[in-house]
């Protein structure tokens, strides 16, 4: 109780309605009607932030006290949070244990990647002893001096990025596996980007030291041409010689892990009901729908109702990584659970719900809305245009590029001119700077991290350029350095605007014109080409002259309004304010595309 008699409650920066609800103990309709009647209309599952819940708290009757302020500041300021560290943000901190780190490998392809996580499985006697080697669930935990680490067995930074993508991200630490004979390659630097870009520390491995060619001291030096100083050049990045073949050096990378975890707040509150990600999921004959899962928070235990977005079920059964049956899985644990309804995707959240029937409500509610994400983060996806008014609604400070240029010749310039761009007190980041078309993962990259893609003088491939369109991406083309630059400075102050350019779609010839009573003019055409679109815009052409520009009023199938209508077909046309359609008109439907 405070001085003035109110409770007081502590609250997080971002709550959804019902977290709100369920932290004072009322009806969420409560606190929905509290939001609208300060005019804000929400749903059950809508974020607000601090300063709204503090609002609907105080006209209920509580005083509301901000949890952790000096922890959110930090975090817009500094790296992203982590969502391990989103995910018990609102945790009391005497309740936070330590708990396992969860590491993935990253790399070059051929550096020793599946290698490596064969031979750190294989060091766990007790594993081995137990006969489940051969299980593979899609991560496991091995010991090392009695401490557990948690791997994650599909290697790659596309896995690792798929998953940020999707809102999701179930690694403290990345192994950067780089092969002592063959140095810093293509995927070296990815990976490099994707876990800067994800604030996930790294550790190299440097692998296939019992190669005749194996050159530490040059790999040393190119990690450090590209970002990663480890400690013996006066940086922080832990490197530790390894063979994975012949099984050299397994027990001090191990020991560096736990080194690096330590020196990291790796916590996790286990008295709570589980929540986490999905790490690989298929449909089991015999036993439906298996997901495996990785808890991040909380303790999942056999018999618990459990949401996966619109999935939900109740775990029947858990088998843990050597294949056994088990109950009870603690914070970093991975666990193949049965009993759900359906098949997840990996890198979708899980969550456990008082009862089945909550959960079947929950998953509902879930499929009504396009995304879900339990991290309490929603992506938000970035275009240059917008970028100035997000950032001062977000709160942004940095304008975060991903780049592939044609030649190494051309990132330096490009970089060193984006890299120094700053306005006020926001300015550029360079994620991932590379050759190369754009493909998929640089477009996975970008949604991971609300990032602006450019090519320069390259191609985008076309499942990047589906997947940015369907994901709303911003990938832009460029062939000059100072347009570019000069686009880049104007979106950092909000000044640059969108240019739109005509797109004709279809054209329809004229046939025949009718006079109707009700409808005005009506042109009985055909289309010959494209679409013609009811909410598209028309010219009229006659004799290679525009003579009309407008909207058009009707698109007809005989007595049909419709949307569209393919070539080929006849279809009946009528614009606004134009009454003068000849026979031999051509009508063309076109659209507003964005150029820029
Ligand atoms: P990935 O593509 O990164 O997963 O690489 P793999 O683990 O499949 O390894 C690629 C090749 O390198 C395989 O032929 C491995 O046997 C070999 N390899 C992996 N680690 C070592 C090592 O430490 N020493 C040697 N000599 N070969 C290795």
């Amino acid at each position: 109780m405070s001085t003035n008699g109110k409770k007081i409650v502590e609250v997080p920066s971002v709550l959804t309605v019902r977290d709100l609800a369920n932290l004072v103990k009322i009806s969420p309709i409560n606190v929905i009607k509290e939001l609208m009647n300060n005019g804000i209309m929400a749903n059950i599952n809508q974020q607000l932030d601090y300063d709204t819940a503090a609002i609907v708290l105080t006209e209920l009757g509580f005083e509301p006290r901000e949890e952790h302020p000096a922890q959110a500041e930090a975090d817009t300021a500094a790296a992203p949070a982590t969502l391990w560290q989103r995910l018990y943000a609102s945790e009391d901190p005497k309740k936070l244990k330590p708990r396992p780190p969860v590491v993935t490998v990253m790399g070059h392809v051929d550096h020793g990647k599946t290698s490596l996580l064969d031979a750190i499985r294989h060091t766990d006697v007790a594993a081995g002893e137990a006969g489940g080697i051969t299980q593979r669930i899609g991560a496991y935990q091995v010991e090392h001096n009695g401490r557990k680490i948690t791997f994650l067995d599909t290697p790659g930074h596309e896995a690792f990025t798929a998953m940020r993508a999707r809102g999701a991200q179930a690694t403290d630490l990345a192994i950067l596996v780089v092969a002592a004979d063959d140095g810093v390659m293509p995927q070296t630097k990815e990976a490099i980007s994707h876990s800067k870009a994800a604030g996930v520390p790294l550790i190299v491995a440097l692998n296939k030291i019992d190669k005749p060619h194996a050159n530490p001291e040059r790999v040393k030096k190119e990690l450090h041409d590209n970002g990663v100083t480890i400690d013996e050049y006066g940086g922080s990045v832990l490197l530790v010689p390894v063979s994975a073949k012949k099984k050299i050096g397994i027990e001090d990378l191990l020991e560096a892990i736990l080194l690096m975890a330590d020196s990291m707040e790796i916590k996790a509150n286990p008295d709570r009901p589980a929540l986490g990600t999905v790490i690989e999921a298929k449909l089991d004959k015999g036993r439906g729908p298996t997901a495996t899962v990785l808890v991040q928070n909380g303790t999942l235990s056999v018999g618990d109702a459990v949401v996966v977005g619109s999935i939900y079920g109740r775990v029947r059964a858990m088998i843990d990584d050597n294949g056994k049956a088990t109950h009870k899985a603690p914070p970093s644990t991975p666990v193949a659970i049965v009993g759900l309804s359906d098949v997840p995707n990996a890198g979708d959240m899980f969550e456990v719900v008082k009862n089945e029937r909550a959960a079947r409500e929950r998953a509902a509610e879930n499929a009504a809305r396009a995304s879900v994400t339990i991290s309490g983060m929603p992506r938000s996806k970035v275009s240059l245009e917008d970028f100035f008014r997000q950032a001062q609604a977000e709160g942004r400070k940095e304008l975060l590029l991903i780049i592939k240029a044609d030649g190494q010749g051309s990132i330096e310039p490009l970089v060193n001119s984006l890299g120094k761009l700053e306005r006020g007190d926001v300015k550029t980041r360079m994620l991932h700077a590379g050759t190369g078309r754009i493909n998929e993962w640089d477009v996975q990259l970008a949604i991971a991290s609300g990032a602006i893609v450019i090519a320069f003088n390259v191609e985008v491939d076309e499942a990047a350029r589906r997947m940015a369109e369907s994901e709303g991406v911003d990938v832009r083309k460029y062939n000059v350095i100072y347009k570019l630059v000069e686009d880049i400075d104007k979106a950092l102050q909000g000044l640059l605007e969108p240019v739109y350019a005509d797109k004709v779609i279809g054209r329809a010839e004229v046939r025949q014109v009718f006079k109707i009573k009700s409808a005005g003019m009506v042109a009985g055409c055909i289309v010959r080409d494209g679409l013609a679109q009811r909410d598209a815009k028309a010219r009229v052409v006659r004799n290679g002259e525009v003579v009309y520009d407008g909207h058009i009023a009707s698109l007809k199938r005989f007595t049909e309004d419709v949307k569209e209508v393919r070539t080929g077909f006849e279809c009946g046309v009528s614009l606004t304010d134009f009454k003068d359609l000849k026979e031999g008109d051509v009508i063309e439907f076109y659209v507003k595309e964005r150029v820029n």
